[in-house]
């Protein structure tokens, strides 16, 4: 199964209200098996179970921001960087699934000017508390991982987020 040419489409949480990410499960070969799961970001504990609605039929104002990196209710900018895939291994390195954040990334100012200077120590450490008190080495190095997909993925621009909910 290839999605190449046809884009997943965004969903948000009918209940929750937050732009949703997928994980795209693999099957023994490798290969995607075409099925599609929609789940709250990995920074988000939710006490329900992701109710994906597309992102197209929400009020843009309406959907649920937070900071993409620290969690920050206090969304001031919007940036675009599309396609990042995280591959999840098993315990032989063979990939089990892959996962793939939203293609619009939400960003506070703190954050939005760490990622202006790309200084991405810098938002590594303000996005880790985010990930839980104590994070272990495992969970530094993904976070790390999907900073670095970001920066790779980031187009240039960025569209100013209005209606502070702060
Ligand atoms: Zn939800
Ligand atoms: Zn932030």
């Amino acid at each position: 199964m290839n999605f190449e040419g046809t884009p997943i489409p965004s969903m948000v949480c009918g209940t929750c209200s937050r732009p949703l990410w997928r994980t795209l499960p693999k099957d023994d070969s490798g290969a995607l098996t075409g099925e599609i799961i929609y789940h709250h970001p990995l920074h988000i504990e939710a006490d329900h179970e992701p109710v994906p609605q597309p992102r197209a039929e929400h009020y843009e104002d309406q959907i649920n921001q937070v900071c993409d990196f620290c969690t920050s209710r206090s969304v001031k900018w919007r940036y675009r960087a599309p396609g990042i895939q995280i591959h999840a291994l098993d315990h032989d390195d063979q990939p089990i699934q892959e996962q793939q954040p939203t293609d619009e990334w939400n960003a506070c100012e703190v954050c939005a000017k760490y990622i202006q200077h790309r200084n991405s120590e810098g938002l590594l450490r303000r996005a880790l508390p985010a990930f839980g008190p104590d994070p272990d080495e495992f969970l530094i190095a993904m976070v790390r991982g999907l900073h670095q997909a970001f920066f790779h993925a980031l187009q240039p621009g960025r569209t100013r987020v209005t209606g502070d909910r702060t």
